[in-house]
């Protein structure tokens, strides 16, 4: 792995123009790791655009705010390497095909378990709390090799952010002894622990509970083990809340007593269906989300199925109740 590591830091060392992105639906992980390597790259003095064809959820806009986020269509240049975080599968890179084929390299940073090392540089270590982590032991590495420490209150901000989120702040089992002495560090750096604890998990708009009140209308448990709840684009039009805003709702599917597996179906357009599948202790959800050409994490996974939200769910039930 440190041969991973200092094999990217030689090369982020010795070129100049790079994009950092992400995948579709970005979450606190994304942004923060994104952020991270973009703040870092900046105060090493290359050249370096984020793009990204999406946005950020609400609770994340605090992150990026005064950051020049391009879309595919905005960005003109030639030579560039892609940094690629917390990104899976390269067909979940989100800029446009051309862009992503046209790159001299691409870097992948993650810890994605169903990830395939599509990168030409791959730094990937699927025990790994965060994305934010393997961007901080990155971090950590260079200033043992070049002896410059880059981390700064941004960049503790950033990775802190992904951080809690992607460990439910603190704690699913991928929270290690190493994501607690990073917490630590980032704090001795100034990271804003309160405001990051407040954007993230207690900013929630109303739109955003009235949404939530007729999700759990849909709650459907079955053998006790198994827990969905489904929500339609017309649930988000009337209660005028996106798509990406409402990913936290998945949790309550899981925390339920006595399910081992929760699952959020979200209809994006008409037969197309993004499913969050998560699980308690023994199911290994990314397997499931594979097998409808998704991914993820043991614990965590996703996958889009293009089909009503009755089918979906229909398929994806038939898939869990198998491993139950
Ligand atoms: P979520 O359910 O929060 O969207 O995603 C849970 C985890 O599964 C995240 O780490 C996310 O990157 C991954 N994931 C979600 N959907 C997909 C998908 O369609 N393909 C892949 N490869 N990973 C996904
Ligand atoms: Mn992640």
């Amino acid at each position: 792995m440190k041969n991973n590591i200092d094999n990217i830091i030689e090369f982020l060392h010795g070129s100049n123009d790079f994009v950092v992105t992400s995948h579709v639906s970005p979450d606190g992980d994304n942004i923060g790791s994104t952020l991270g390597m973009y703040y870092s790259l900046k105060k090493l003095g290359k050249n370096v655009y984020y793009v990204l064809d999406d946005s950020a959820p609400l609770n994340l806009n605090f992150l990026v705010d005064g950051v020049k986020i391009l879309k595919s269509s905005e960005f003109e240049q030639k030579d560039y390497s892609i940094i690629a975080l917390d990104c899976g599968d390269k067909s979940r890179i989100c800029l446009s095909d051309d862009i992503r084929d046209s790159a001299k390299t691409i870097i992948c940073i993650d810890h994605h378990a169903s990830n395939d090392a599509y990168g030409d540089l791959n730094y990937i270590d699927a025990n790994a709390s965060s994305t934010c982590e393997l961007v901080y032991n990155l971090l950590v590495e260079f200033k043992n090799i070049k002896g410059l420490d880059l981390i700064d209150e941004n960049i503790a901000t950033a990775l802190y952010t992904g951080l809690v989120t992607d460990t439910g702040n603190f704690a699913y089992s991928s929270t290690h002894p190493s994501s607690f002495e990073m917490a630590k560090e980032l704090l001795l750096k100034g990271a804003k622990r309160d405001m990051i604890i407040q954007q993230v998990f207690q900013s929630n708009p109303y739109n955003y509970y009235k949404l939530l009140g007729e999700a759990l209308n849909t709650l459907d448990i079955i053998d006790g083990k198994v827990a969905s709840i489904s929500i339609t684009k017309e649930m988000l039009k009337n209660n005028t809340i996106s798509f990406n805003d409402v990913d936290g709702i998945t949790s309550y599917t899981r925390d339920i007593q006595g399910v081992e597996v929760g699952i959020l179906l979200k209809e994006k357009k008409e037969n197309e269906v993004k499913v969050s599948l998560r699980s308690k202790n023994y199911v290994d959800v990314s397997q499931i989300a594979q097998s409808f050409n998704g991914g993820g994490h043991v614990r965590a996974a996703g996958c889009t199925i293009y089909d009503s939200v009755e089918n979906a769910k229909k398929k994806v039930l038939e898939a869990v109740l198998k491993t139950i």
